[in-house]
């Protein structure tokens, strides 16, 4: 499988100010655009500084195989093997198998392509041979070429659902089924309350630098890794500087239904918005240029705010915007 592109190298290594040893950053990552400001950090600072916590709130069942699709946009994007028109998946993806679940009136809704499937398949096995998540993640990570500490946010099973007017869906059946065209009226991550974080995670945030939570869904990527006990209390708790980057410019999301699911679950579609969801833990939060008005109300909330160009558009917008919020970590 050829890569979507050179795997960047780090080209230099951050160190504290004071004491001249390596920053150890955790960064919260959802799917897209957490792939996209991880790349761009991966091209400033060595993978061994960084740790990933990735969403599995999104994760489904299909065709009988465990798909983990936050955490392989992550990997894929890192590893260099993302397809990147579509932002997920592959590159040089086939779909053959799809077309042939047809005939077995097996559900199609899904685009699993035929190179990812080895991925699920691979998965699926070790997960039924009794590995934890943890394991076969870091696994896959490593043989996809990811030098990163990639981590889900827990071993356990935490199943974000929407209730639409017909009653619940699974996130999946919301996001890929529907395509996002159901109204929402709650969402709940089924599982959560008996679930624990997965091993080292709490770890992780409690040693660490610096916390990036990427700009991702506050809802359905950030949200089911807060609603894991302990992993909220934690960034409470640690020493390192905890910062966000809105996933809300301009009043709306830059890409899917981050902005209508904030508003069903009663948040103001704002970077304002994006800080009352974080505020019991946010030190700074990145805003974007048009969004500047909105920072005294934010900085009244005891959160600093760094107003910059947060759309990164190709892979100088990535690196530029791992800059900015390595600066503001600084
Ligand atoms: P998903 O699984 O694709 O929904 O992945 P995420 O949870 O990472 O959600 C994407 C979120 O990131 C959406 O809310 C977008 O508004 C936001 N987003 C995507 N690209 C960018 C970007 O370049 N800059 C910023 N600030 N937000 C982005």
């Amino acid at each position: 499988l050829e890569r979507s592109g050179p795997r960047p190298r780090p080209p230099r290594f951050p160190r504290l100010a004071l004491t001249g040893r390596p920053m150890r950053i955790v960064a919260l990552a959802g799917g897209t655009g957490a792939a996209k400001l991880l790349r761009g950090l991966d091209a400033l600072v060595p993978p061994r500084t960084l740790t990933i916590v990735g969403n599995t709130g999104d994760d489904a069942l299909i065709w009988g195989l465990h798909v983990s699709p936050d955490l392989d946009t992550v990997c894929y994007t890192l590893g260099g093997w993302i397809d990147e028109d579509r932002g997920w998946g592959l590159h040089g993806e086939s779909f053959r198998t799809l077309g042939e679940m047809v005939r077995f009136g097996e559900p199609t809704w899904f685009n699993l392509g035929d190179r990812d499937l080895a991925t699920h398949l691979h998965r699926t096995r070790l997960l039924r041979e009794g590995q934890t998540l943890t394991e076969v993640t870091a696994k896959i990570a490593q043989d996809l070429d990811v030098s990163h500490a990639v981590l889900p946010m827990s071993d356990q099973s935490v199943r974000t659902c929407v209730r639409g007017p017909d009653g619940w869906l699974g996130f999946q059946e919301y996001f890929v089924r529907e395509k996002t065209q159901v109204e929402v009226l709650e969402v709940n991550y089924a599982g959560a309350n008996v679930a624990l974080p997965a091993p080292g995670v709490v770890e992780a945030i409690a040693s660490a630098h610096a916390v990036i939570v990427c700009p991702s869904n506050p809802i359905t990527s950030i949200g089911p890794i807060l609603a894991v006990p302990g992993i909220a209390r934690a960034l409470e708790a640690t020493d390192a500087v905890v910062l966000a980057v809105s996933p809300i410019v301009g009043g709306q999301a830059v890409s899917g239904p981050a902005g209508r699911l904030m508003a069903a679950c009663g948040f103001e579609v704002s970077a304002l918005g994006v800080a009352s969801a974080y505020a019991p833990w946010l030190d700074i939060l990145l805003v974007d240029n048009q969004d500047r008005a909105l920072t005294p109300s934010i900085e009244a909330a005891g959160i600093r705010t760094i107003v910059t160009e947060t759309v990164m558009r190709g892979r100088e917008g990535e690196i530029a915007l791992a800059r900015r919020a390595l600066e503001a970590l600084a």
